[in-house]
């Protein structure tokens, strides 16, 4: 079972065009994707094992000397069995980063771009040194509002409303935010897109980061100039209830009444036989 592979073309071919890149169209893209996966059906990981973490990758190369877009690109799509990305159950400790940012207005932090991570890679390295499980960012404007972890979007819950940060060119979209916004809504909650004060997040009752890896990963505590707060965690949290139902759908467990998944099958895909 894939999922959401059209959506992670799109997002390839903005970000291709943001950096000045040729792109696979989307068909093109899926293809490849399914390509890969039946080429290594044998590494798949048994139901409840693990996964096939499948990261598409576009990059240039060639005898160019100048600060130019070079004259030669390779897409290629890279396959590996996983198992889960965080391995705290419990939920993660973050840490506020307030020395450096992430991404700035009119930048490229909504491009899933390779040079969004190096420059904040000491913050990660500095915030597990202290023990924590992963870093969260501020906006570079005003550093008064949430934007995102590491790699992966966040969102906050109180009462019945659920905020994430907005799109706006300073996080990454991402197709499971996307996705989580969308069952957070049909479970009955108002979901608002919109900028987060550190203060709103600190007074919310639960906080969840999401993406392709963490699915939907419970936050335990978040620690704010060395003060810590923290939050909800456990079976009853909306985290835990939304970690179920992508993941039954992810998995072929319930039947994917949004057309999310893609199943891959020799017969599906005839053309691909291997
Ligand atoms: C990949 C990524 C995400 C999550 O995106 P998904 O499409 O859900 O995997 C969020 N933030 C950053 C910075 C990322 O690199």
């Amino acid at each position: 079972m894939l999922f959401r592979p059209d959506q992670n073309a799109l997002r390839l071919k903005s970000g291709a065009h943001r950096l000045c890149m040729p792109y696979p169209s989307v068909d093109q893209f899926v293809s490849a994707v399914k390509q890969v996966v039946l080429a290594n059906k044998k590494w798949i990981p048994p139901p409840g094992r693990g996964t096939l973490y499948i990261r598409p990758i576009l990059f240039g190369s060639g005898p160019i000397l100048g600060s130019l877009p070079v004259p030669e690109y390779t897409f290629t799509v890279f396959a590996c069995p996983v198992g889960r990305f965080h391995q705290d159950n419990a939920g993660l400790n973050l840490k506020i980063e307030d020395k450096f940012r992430r991404a700035f207005p009119s930048g490229t932090g909504g491009v899933k771009s390779i040079t969004n991570y190096s420059p904040v890679w000491i913050t990660l390295a500095e915030a597990k040194a202290q023990g924590f499980s992963d870093v969260l960012f501020l906006d570079a404007a005003t550093g008064k509002n949430v934007e995102e972890l590491f790699a992966s979007n966040v969102f906050i819950v109180k009462g019945n409303v659920v905020s994430t940060p907005e799109i706006s060119g300073t996080i990454l979209p991402g197709v499971t935010r996307k996705s989580i916004i969308e069952l957070t809504r049909d479970f009955g909650y108002k979901v608002e897109e919109r900028v987060v004060p550190v203060e709103d997040l600190l007074n919310a009752e639960e906080v969840f980061c999401t993406g392709t890896a963490a699915i939907v990963t419970t936050i335990a505590s978040v620690t704010f100039k060395e003060t810590k707060t923290e939050f909800k965690t456990g079976d009853k949290t909306l985290a835990a209830k939304l970690f179920a139902t992508l993941t039954d759908i992810q998995m072929g467990r319930v039947e994917d009444k949004k057309g999310w998944t893609v199943e891959l099958t020799d017969a599906t895909t005839p053309g691909l036989k291997l």
